[in-house]
């Protein structure tokens, strides 16, 4: 299969959400087409792509028709059924590779895989029964965070419990799946590497990403994170060492706790674009979503130099609850950069849009993204 795919080539994406649409756009400003193939119809990469195919993903027929018609297939997404990526992969380069989702979509094989290559992680242990709980709570301590093992993402499917007694109710509510118990980390921050690795192997990686969540969901992300030197070259290592280590062909996002003493611990890994890279799109050389562009394609990645200090707001579903934001308040800001997804229902805790200020210190940008948020629900 041809390895270097040149603008005007087809990409195919299965998934078809705002960073399927992200990805369209940036592949689309470098002169390739994009067909994307989800379930829904009217989707916010389907809208923005050439061509949008609504299928099932079980549906290996069309899959296989799908995979025969573009020249590289890559995804947004990362609990897309193996059987689809293995067809996918009869008929076309597919980028990362099935492996690579079939460890990061599992929360318990990701971490016995990081653990497996040296690199720390929050103290956990497996529950796949009630008998398990007590042997878990030895490992971790209390408080602890349960989490499914599989499907989970946003804080979907995670409690926080505090006696042994609270992670058996939370494990039944769980319906008997696979979970994880992991310690509560009494963080001083959070954050995140975006990196990228292309098909020669060449990697490149942001610096870190400083977040901050709300209810288990992605709040602010704001560049440059300001922690000490020493901390983001450790974290910028570690994420390279993922990405030889899983051997990922593309973007790959590495979440981080900062522990009060100063270490790090991975919570989390997305072998994708993520969230927290969206300020890429304003305040660097290459965005996140060109980068993926580039890697899937066979290219080097592009500069990950940041231009501008940057913080990004998230807007979610609630603030359309009482009326319709006031939009034309934030697009008065002439710093900020507004995003808006396509999707046609709000709801609250779904992801709708957001906003990117660019600022001359990290802290500025952050102040000016509050401030055009806030203002979008004020009443006048
Ligand atoms: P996750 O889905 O694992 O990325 O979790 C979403 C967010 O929940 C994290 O970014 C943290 O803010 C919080 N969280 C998850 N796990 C833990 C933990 N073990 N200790 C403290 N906070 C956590």
């Amino acid at each position: 299969m041809k390895q270097v795919i040149d603008p005007g080539s087809v990409i195919g994406v299965l998934g078809s959400g705002q960073l399927g649409r992200m990805f369209a756009v940036a592949a689309r400003q470098m002169g390739y087409q994009v067909h994307v193939f989800s379930p829904d119809y009217d989707t916010p990469a389907g809208q923005v792509a050439d061509l949008e195919i609504q299928s099932d993903y079980q549906d290996l027929d069309r899959v296989a028709r799908f995979a025969s018609s573009v020249d590289v297939v890559t995804f947004e997404f990362e609990n897309i059924p193996v059987s689809t990526i293995e067809t996918a992969c009869q008929h076309v380069l597919v980028h990362p590779a099935g492996k690579v989702l079939y460890t990061t979509r599992n929360r318990l094989r990701e971490k016995e895989f990081l653990r497996g290559i040296g690199l720390p992680v929050t103290p956990f242990a497996p529950v796949r029964s009630l008998a398990d709980v007590e042997q878990a709570v030895e490992v971790t301590g209390l408080p602890a965070v349960l989490k499914t093992a599989s499907w989970g993402y946003d804080g979907k499917g995670q409690s926080r419990v505090s006696t042994v007694e609270e992670v058996r109710r939370a494990w039944q509510a769980l319906e008997s799946q696979e979970a994880v118990l992991e310690r509560l980390v009494e963080f001083a921050a959070e954050i995140s590497v975006v990196a990228v690795r292309s098909s020669n192997g060449q990697c490149a990686c942001y610096e870190p990403i400083r977040n901050v969540h709300r209810h288990h969901i992605l709040d602010i992300s704001s560049s440059p994170a300001e922690l000490p030197l020493q901390t983001e070259a450790a974290a910028m290592d570690m994420a390279h060492a993922v990405m030889v280590g899983l051997d990922v062909i593309g973007v790959l996002c590495v979440e981080f706790f900062l522990t009060q003493d100063g270490s790090l611990l991975i919570n989390e890994l997305a072998p994708r674009p993520h969230n927290s890279g969206h300020l890429t799109v304003d305040a660097h050389v290459t965005s996140q979503f060109e980068q993926q562009v580039r890697a899937v394609c066979g290219f080097p990645p592009g500069s990950t130099a940041r231009l501008q200090p940057a913080a990004m707001v998230n807007l979610m579903g609630d603030l359309w609850s009482h009326r319709r934001p006031a939009w034309s308040r934030v697009l008065d800001f002439p710093d900020v950069k507004l995003h808006l997804y396509g999707k046609r229902t709000a709801r609250s805790g779904r992801k709708m849009g957001h906003l990117t200020a660019l600022g001359r210190s990290a802290q500025e940008a952050i102040d000016v993204a509050g401030d055009a948020r806030n203002l979008l629900i004020k009443a006048d």
